[in-house]
């Protein structure tokens, strides 16, 4: 991938982590290139079926296209950043991270996005100021 085109990514994605918006500059971890829909889906390197990640989301959804949403027992789809409106996926709670969605339920579960260690992490950053 080109240095140029890694760039538009980051800069479309507000150098913010797509799925759970960690700022990309209070965290040594490399964020990533994730292609929405895996390749070994035939998801292709272009714009559209890429955006930024945080190590910890990108790592967790691997190839993944689907997860459980726990509250209907029922699988969705993961949340697809380049189709879907965060804010109508997502919401805080404190530093907890909220599916209002089964897309966002089933995306928050398959990413591990609410693991307590991160949610310290987001406690601490967001007492600090840091915005999410
Ligand atoms: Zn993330």
């Amino acid at each position: 991938m080109s240095p140029r085109l890694r760039n538009q990514i980051r800069q479309r994605a507000d150098f913010r982590c797509e799925y759970c918006h960690f700022p990309e500059t209070v965290t040594e971890l490399r964020f990533q290139v994730d292609h929405v829909l895996a390749e070994k889906h035939g998801g292709q390197a272009v714009l559209s079926n890429l955006s930024w990640a945080c190590f910890r989301c990108n790592s967790h959804k691997g190839p993944n296209m689907a997860g459980l949403d726990e509250d209907t027992g029922k699988m969705a789809r993961l949340f697809h950043p380049r189709e879907d409106v965060w804010t109508q996926h997502f919401r805080w709670s404190g530093s907890r991270l909220v599916g209002k969605t089964s897309v966002g339920r089933a995306t928050v579960a398959v990413l591990g996005i609410n693991r307590l260690d991160v949610v310290l992490l987001r406690r601490s950053l967001m007492a600090e100021g840091i915005r999410f």
